[in-house]
């Protein structure tokens, strides 16, 4: 059956698969949606024995029905080889109360690899189909995590060039040292004096700025994003739902059929949306649990029907969810309001102008399946030493938001459904944060973190963040957020 997708504000050229990677944003400024959700048609019971390949091959071809089958075999082999230091792709690992689903084992040790790692081969594969000779231009804001994984990605990648904004004061120094350090030809490299969504809002602009994409058409050049708004990252994220899930099925003691709740350390939304996609399509999931930091807009708005983004800002130690506009609500605020492009336009329009909007109750009825909640600075550490003091088991700072919020939840509703939650990065990632909660000596800086905290814990760490202090730093510019398309007007020549 063929996917059609259309923008939730209702005013762009529906478009198939692969037009929709390419573009990444539709013009009318709405995000890609699919016309339906569509089912699997195997009982899961069916599938236990399957790889993650296997499993993605049942999923990818019902939203890309452009490609083949053949064509997306080779993406995800392509995607999910031997850059992943773990055989089986994403261990689903109990401790404590719950099962961890481990997404961080990809080259950034962050779960933006899981999506990053494929999409561009979708991306070069769709321009292929669509005859395009354009070469993308992958504009892409980033709060550490993303960056990172898409320069990995798209690094040296034929017909591509990336550029990368990122919050000069809102990410780790080992965020920061990852991004700065990048190889390849044709990747650049920036800081922002702002925070996050300062550089959303700016990379956004540079979208959205008709002038810029004439003349750079006029260079042979198209504007494309890696932000997770591409329904090419969306996608490859409901795979490890499922995988999950299917692990739990093998070896969980879990009965086909039987609910999970999933938990979901959440920013801009995308990978607790791909959770949705996964429970529409016949996943069976009793809650789905969103949980934030300090700039817990979204629980507020799960409680209320109430998005306020009018607040300060907080930096915290889990910075990948530092984010007052989340970009992805707006493709669940369409689902949930029966494809009413004219309500999310109008909330989107409230957004923009009062930085507030109130949803129809409809809508929040639909919110009925999700439970939020917010972790601060000092529950997320000391859930970190209690987890790791009881069990061994070391889980980031943005893992132990989600298993925080999941800790309240059971108190208040006693509910013992078997549990998945989403870790979305290595421990070693943020190591100042992990060896201040583990009330280990101060570190200098985040590389001797990293040594005291494999020291004090014997973790593994990851080769690519050991080898990353000596690395040569390539990119120093840090520009102001208005210089955007200009940086990207004098690059692109
Ligand atoms: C990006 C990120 C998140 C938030 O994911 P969203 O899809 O933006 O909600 C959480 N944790 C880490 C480590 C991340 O990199």
């Amino acid at each position: 059956m063929t996917m059609i997708y259309r923008s939730t504000r209702g005013n762009a050229e529906k478009v198939g698969s692969a037009k929709a990677i390419i573009r990444g944003i539709a013009e009318d400024k709405g995000l890609y949606v699919p016309d339906f959700i569509p089912e699997l048609d195997e009982p899961l019971s069916e599938l236990v024995d399957l790889s993650y390949h296997d499993i993605a091959l049942k999923i990818l071809p019902r939203f890309l029905s452009d490609f083949t089958e053949e064509e997306l075999r080779d993406c995800i082999e392509k995607a999910y080889d031997a850059k992943f230091s773990a055989t089986e792709i994403v261990p689903v690992v109990q401790a404590g109360d719950a099962w961890f689903i481990e997404l961080y084992h990809g080259k950034t040790s962050a779960f933006k690899d899981m999506a990053l790692s494929i999409l561009p081969h979708l991306l070069t594969t769709a321009l292929k189909k669509e005859k395009e000779d354009s070469t993308i231009a992958v504009l892409t804001a980033t709060s550490g995590d993303t960056g990172k994984a898409a320069l990995e990605g798209f690094a040296d990648v034929p017909g591509t060039e990336i550029f990368v904004f990122f919050p000069q004061d809102g990410v780790s120094q080992i965020q920061a040292r990852q991004m700065v350090t990048q190889e390849g030809e044709n990747t650049h490299v920036y800081g922002i004096n702002g925070n996050f969504d300062d550089a959303q809002t700016a990379v956004k602009r540079a979208f959205n700025d008709l002038e810029l994409a004439k003349r750079l058409a006029g260079r042979g050049y198209r504007l494309s994003s890696a932000n997770s708004i591409n329904i090419g990252r969306l996608v490859p994220q409901i795979v490890y739902y499922f995988w999950a899930y299917l692990q739990l099925l093998k070896r969980g003691g879990l009965a086909p059929d039987d609910p999970v709740n999933i938990v979901v350390p959440t920013g801009n939304f995308g990978n607790i949306l791909a959770a949705y996609y996964a429970s529409e399509m016949g996943l069976p999931v009793k809650r789905l649990i969103c949980a934030s930091n300090i700039n817990h807009v979204l629980t507020d708005f799960i409680n209320t029907g109430i998005y306020n983004a009018n607040r300060p800002f907080c930096v915290t130690s889990s910075p990948s969810m530092d984010i007052l506009i989340s970009s992805n609500l707006e493709r669940l605020l369409y689902h949930l309001s029966g494809k009413s492009e004219t309500e999310v336009s109008r909330l989107m329009e409230d957004l923009e102008q009062n930085g507030l909007y109130e949803v129809s109750p409809k809508i929040r009825k639909g919110l009925e399946k999700f439970r939020a909640g917010f972790a601060d600075d000092a529950e997320t550490l000391s859930t970190i030493k209690k987890l790791h003091d009881k069990t061994g088991y070391l889980i980031d700072p943005h893992t132990a938001v989600a298993y925080k919020v999941y800790q309240d939840y059971r108190m208040e509703t006693g509910d013992d459904t078997p549990t998945l939650i989403a870790s979305t990065a290595s421990a070693y990632k943020f190591a100042e944060s992990v060896t201040a909660a583990l009330e280990l000596k101060d570190a200098s800086d985040g590389f001797a973190a990293i040594r005291q905290l494999h020291c004090a814990t014997g973790v593994a760490v990851p080769v690519e963040l050991e080898t990353l202090e000596k690395k040569p730093v390539r990119h120093k510019s840090v520009i102001d957020k208005e210089e955007i398309a200009a940086v990207v007007d004098a690059v692109l020549r």
